[in-house]
C-alpha cells in the first residue's frame, strides 16, 4: 500500500480483502510495483476500489490523470468506465509507465487509455488551447509544488459538476504541523487553505490513503 496516515499491517490486509475486487492485473500491477524503491508512490488498492466506485457514482466517461506512475489508478479506473471510456494519462517517466503499459494490456483496458510523455502543465494548457474537454474526473497525483498549476487547469478542463481528486493532500500528517515547512508541506498546505475558500467548488477532505481532496466544480 502507499503512503498513508495509519492503519495495522492486519488491517490492510483486511481492507484488501473485504474493501476491494481486484483484477489479476491489478494485482500484479500492485504486487510487482511494491518491490519496487519508490513503491510508496503507488494508491493502495483501498484508494483504486474507491475511485472506481467515484467514476461510475459521476457517471464519468472521460478520466484525465496527472501522475500515472506504473498504472494502477488508471487501471481501476479505465475498468470502471463505459465501453466507449476514455483516459488520458500524463507522465514524465517512460520507465514506469512502460510498466503501466504492461499491466493495461493484460487487463484489455489499453485501447481507453491514451499515455502522454512530458510536463503535466504544459500538457494542459496545450489541451486547453486544443479545447480538448470536457472531463468528468481528474486525478492529480503528480510534483506537490505544481500541484496549484494542475489544479487551476484542471478545473479549466472539467465539465460543471465535475469531480477533481488530489493525492496526499495530508502528507503523512506533515500539513498539520506548522514547524515543517519542507517545499512539498508548504505547497499541499497552501492548496488545502486555498480549496478550503474557493467559491468555485464543493470540496471534502478524505482521510484515504494519504488524504484525498474531492473537489467538485460548480
Ligand atoms: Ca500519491
Amino acid at each position: 500500500m502507499g503512503r498513508m496516515l495509519r492503519g495495522s499491517d492486519q488491517l490492510e490486509a483486511y481492507v484488501d480483502a473485504n474493501g476491494t475486487r481486484e483484477t489479476a492485473a491489478q494485482i500484479r500491477c500492485r504486487e510487482e510495483t511494491a518491490q519496487m524503491p519508490m513503491a510508496m508512490m503507488q494508491i493502495g488498492a483501498d484508494q483504486g476500489a474507491f475511485m472506481a466506485l467515484t467514476a461510475k457514482l459521476i457517471g464519468a466517461a472521460r478520466y484525465l490523470e496527472i501522475g500515472t506512475f506504473t498504472g494502477y489508478s488508471a487501471l481501476s479506473v479505465a475498468l470502471a468506465l463505459p465501453a466507449n471510456g476514455k483516459v488520458v494519462c500524463l507522465d514524465v517517466s517512460e520507465e514506469f509507465t512502460s510498466r503501466a503499459r504492461k499491466y493495461w494490456k493484460e487487463a484489455g483496458v489499453e485501447s481507453k487509455i491514451d499515455l502522454r510523455l512530458g510536463p503535466g502543465v504544459d500538457e494542459m494548457d496545450r489541451m486547453i488551447a486544443a479545447k480538448e474537454y470536457p472531463f468528468d474526473f481528474v486525478f492529480i497525483d503528480a510534483d506537490k509544488p505544481n500541484y496549484d498549476a494542475y489544479y487551476e487547469r484542471a478545473l479549466k478542463l472539467l465539465r460543471q459538476g465535475g469531480l477533481i481528486a488530489l493525492d496526499n493532500m495530508l502528507w503523512s500528517g506533515a500539513v498539520a504541523d506548522p514547524s515543517n515547512n519542507d517545499t512539498n508541506t508548504v505547497a499541499i498546505r497552501a492548496l488545502n487553505k486555498k480549496i478550503h475558500a474557493d467559491e468555485r467548488v464543493d470540496a471534502a477532505l478524505a482521510t484515504i490513503g494519504d488524504g484525498v481532496m474531492l473537489v467538485r466544480k460548480r
